[in-house]
């Protein structure tokens, strides 16, 4: 499991997130929710280390993965990065890569090297996980570029899987995707479950039902940073908030 210990995140001297704890436990989906502004990015960052690569961005706390410090000095990031992998908003493939390379793209950063035949096992296998072989398994050598937002979302998921993450971080990985291709994910993202623990931030509270198993809800104020107002099983936070603002924000009455 992955577990975020007394987080706070600060860009110069502006405090966005406030001591934010939360336990994000293997082979779930955790959703992460809340208002524009209120610090979801920042702390997914924080989750893989991505916050410091920031200029000006600070941090405190601690993250750990299956007991292990993510920010022991010792490991490296490179490391870390590979073992927590994360998908963005707008799909960014290697656009003149093909595909075939776009999915190996990732080993190189991590060190690792695949012989020829495993490369072939490794493309097919993960590209089945992201729910993308059928479409492209004839299409290998296509440019990445060449495929449609929500494939090439598909792909970008695919690229993470390759390096064999543990934990899966992906920031609205959706909003720029249409229905139908947002369908496709979410399937993917329930599926993957079984092999990575997930952690998505998301706007959509219909996507946030379907796909998590438990919820976080964020806030942050004008006078004070992002924290978590409350958390826990997906269906209690919809259903049965303890926190009013809870009920107000998915609820739509925010
Ligand atoms: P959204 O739902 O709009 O994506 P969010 O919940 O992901 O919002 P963050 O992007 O984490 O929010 O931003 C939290 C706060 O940190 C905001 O006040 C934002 O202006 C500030 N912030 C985010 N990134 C930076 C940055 N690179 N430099 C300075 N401030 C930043
Ligand atoms: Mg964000």
């Amino acid at each position: 499991s992955l577990s975020a210990r007394g987080i706070s995140a600060w860009f110069g001297d502006h405090q966005v997130l406030d001591d934010v704890s939360l336990e994000m436990p293997a082979h779930q989906v955790t959703a992460l929710i809340g208002p524009s502004g209120c610090g979801k990015s920042t702390f997914l960052r924080t989750l893989n280390r991505m916050h410091e690569l920031i200029k000006g961005a600070s941090f405190a706390g601690e993250v750990l993965l299956d007991g292990q410090d993510l920010y022991d000095p010792q490991l490296r990031m490179t490391e870390a990065r590979a073992r927590v992998g994360m998908v963005f908003q707008k799909p960014n493939p290697f656009p003149a890569m093909s595909i075939y390379e776009n999915v190996l793209s990732g080993l190189k950063m991590t060190g690792k090297r695949a012989s020829l035949g495993e490369k072939d096992d490794l493309v097919e296998e993960v590209l089945t996980k992201a729910g993308l072989w059928s479409e492209v398994s004839a299409r290998l050598r296509e440019p990445g570029g060449a495929l449609s937002g929500g494939q090439q979302q598909r792909l970008c998921i695919a690229r993470s899987l390759a390096v064999r993450p543990d934990v899966l971080l992906m920031d609205e990985p959706c909003s720029a995707l249409d229905p139908t291709s947002t369908n496709r994910i979410e399937e993917t993202i329930r599926e993957l479950r079984a092999d990575v623990t997930i952690v998505i931030v998301t706007h959509n509270m219909g996507q946030a039902q379907r796909v998590s198993d438990q919820c976080a809800f964020f806030l942050a104020t004008a006078t004070t940073p992002g924290q978590i107002v409350e958390s826990g099983p997906t269906t209690t936070l919809f259903e049965n908030p303890a926190d009013q603002r809870t009920d107000d924000y998915v609820n739509g009455r925010f």
